[in-house]
C-alpha cells in the first residue's frame, strides 16, 4: 500500500542523514522571502555546512552537508532569519503559490493568503501531525500552480473569489475571505481520514474525494511555460542543477537588498525589482536566457553526497550542459527513486553514462547561408 512507511520529510529540527552530512529542509510559504533572511540563511549555511542552498521542487530550500549532530547555533540562524517560526509545526508548513503573484500578472495578489493561510496553520493543533508530503496550493488564476497537482488549491478566478480544489480537479466556488478556514477544514478531514489506510496524498485516498458533498469536476487549466528572464520589473533566474552558490547568492541579495525574493517550484528565483541589474546574475552563472540547456536538463543529488546515487548526475550533466544540443526536458536520476524529477512530461534517464545521456538530446541545426 502506498505511503504505509514512517514519514521521513526532513526539517530543520528533524535532519536527514546523508552520504556528505546532515541535510535539513528548510519550508518558506509560497517561496515568499527577502534578500536580507536569503543572506542570512546563506551565512548559516557556509558557517555549518557546504555553503550551498539547494532550491526544491516545492519552493523551499535545504542545506546540506551540515554536522551530524546539529550545532544549536544553527538552528538559532535559522530561527533568526524568520524560516522556523513554530516548532511543532515547521514540516507542515508546505504551501506553494504562483511565484509572481502581486509582483506581474494573474487575477489576484496572493501574498496576503500565503500569511494567512501559514499562519493559521500554525495555529491548528490538530494539523501538526499532517504528513510532511501533503501541499497546499494558492494559484493566482495563471494555471502555474495547478500544474503541480497540490493537495488542495485555491485557484483564483478573480481578485476576491476562486474555486477550492481538492486534488486535480474536484472543486467548488469559495469566497477569498473563506479560503483558509475551507482549506483548513479540508486538510483535517484528510488527515481523520487517511489515519486508517497510512497514505499521505490526497490522490491515494479518491474514496475521500468522492465522498466529499458539493465538490464536482472542475477544468485544469493548461499550465504556461516558467518565466525566465525580465518580466516586468523583476527578474526571473534559473540556478543550474538547483544549487545556488556563495557567490550567486551574494549577487541576488545585492540586487534584491532588503526587498523580495520569491524561490519557485522550477529552481529559480523571483529578484524583484532586478530586470534592469539581470546582468549581475547572469554575470554568475544564473540563468536568463529560455535557451539554456540548464531551462531542460535537471538532476537529483546523486553520488557522492547521496548513498544511494550510483552516478555523480551532477557533473555528468555539468559535463554535457556546454555541449551544443537541443534538450528535450530531460531529468537524471543515479537510482530509482528518481528525486526532484519534474511534475510534467519529461525523458526521464536513471544513471545513464555519458554518451547515452548525449543521445537524448539532439545537435542543433546549424544553417549556412
Ligand atoms: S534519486 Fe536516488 S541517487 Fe538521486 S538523490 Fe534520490 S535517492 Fe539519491
Amino acid at each position: 500500500m502506498a505511503g504505509v512507511n514512517q514519514d521521513r520529510c526532513p526539517g530543520v529540527l528533524r535532519p536527514h542523514q546523508a552520504a556528505d552530512g546532515a541535510m535539513v529542509r528548510v519550508r518558506v510559504p509560497g517561496g515568499q522571502t527577502s534578500g536580507t533572511a536569503l543572506a542570512a540563511l546563506g551565512r548559516a549555511a557556509e558557517r555549518h555546512g557546504r555553503g550551498l542552498l539547494q532550491l526544491t521542487s516545492r519552493a523551499g530550500l535545504q542545506v546540506r552537508g551540515l554536522p551530524s549532530d546539529l550545532p544549536d547555533a544553527f538552528e538559532a540562524a535559522v530561527a533568526a532569519a524568520g524560516f522556523l517560526p513554530s516548532a511543532s509545526h515547521e514540516r507542515v508548513r508546505n504551501v506553494v503559490a504562483s511565484p509572481l503573484t502581486g509582483l506581474h500578472g494573474g487575477l489576484a495578489d496572493l501574498r496576503p493568503l500565503v500569511r494567512a493561510l501559514d499562519d493559521a496553520l500554525q495555529a491548528d493543533d490538530a494539523l501538526a501531525g499532517l504528513s510532511g508530503r501533503f501541499l497546499f496550493g494558492l494559484d493566482d488564476g495563471r494555471g502555474d500552480v495547478a500544474a503541480l497537482e497540490p493537495d488542495l488549491t485555491y485557484r483564483a478566478l478573480g481578485p476576491d473569489h476562486g474555486l477550492l480544489v481538492v486534488g486535480a480537479d474536484r472543486g467548488r466556488a469559495v469566497a477569498l475571505e473563506d479560503a483558509v478556514p475551507a482549506l483548513l477544514a479540508l486538510a483535517r478531514g484528510f488527515d481523520a481520514a487517511r489515519a486508517a489506510s497510512g497514505v499521505w496524498r490526497v490522490r491515494e485516498l479518491p474514496g475521500w474525494v468522492d465522498g466529499l458533498v458539493g465538490f464536482a469536476p472542475v477544468p485544469v487549466p493548461p499550465a504556461p511555460e516558467p518565466p525566465l528572464g525580465a518580466v516586468g520589473a523583476h527578474a526571473v533566474v534559473g540556478v543550474p542543477l538547483g544549487f545556488l552558490s556563495p557567490v550567486q547568492l551574494a549577487a541576488v541579495t545585492a540586487v534584491a537588498g532588503t526587498g523580495a525574493v520569491v524561490v519557485t517550484p522550477w529552481r529559480s528565483l523571483v529578484v524583484g525589482h532586478g530586470a534592469d541589474r539581470l546582468a549581475e546574475l547572469t554575470a554568475v552563472g544564473l540563468v536568463a536566457d529560455p535557451t539554456s540547456p540548464w531551462t531542460a536538463v535537471s538532476a537529483c543529488v546523486g553520488a557522492p553526497w547521496c548513498a544511494s546515487g550510483r552516478v555523480d548526475t551532477q557533473a555528468l550533466v555539468r559535463s554535457v550542459a556546454a555541449e551544443d544540443r537541443r534538450w528535450p526536458r530531460t531529468h537524471v536520476s543515479g537510482c530509482e527513486r528518481r528525486c526532484g524529477a519534474p511534475a510534467g512530461p519529461h525523458r526521464d534517464l536513471v544513471a545513464p553514462t555519458r554518451d547515452e545521456l548525449l543521445a537524448a538530446a539532439e545537435p542543433r541545426l546549424v544553417v549556412h547561408v
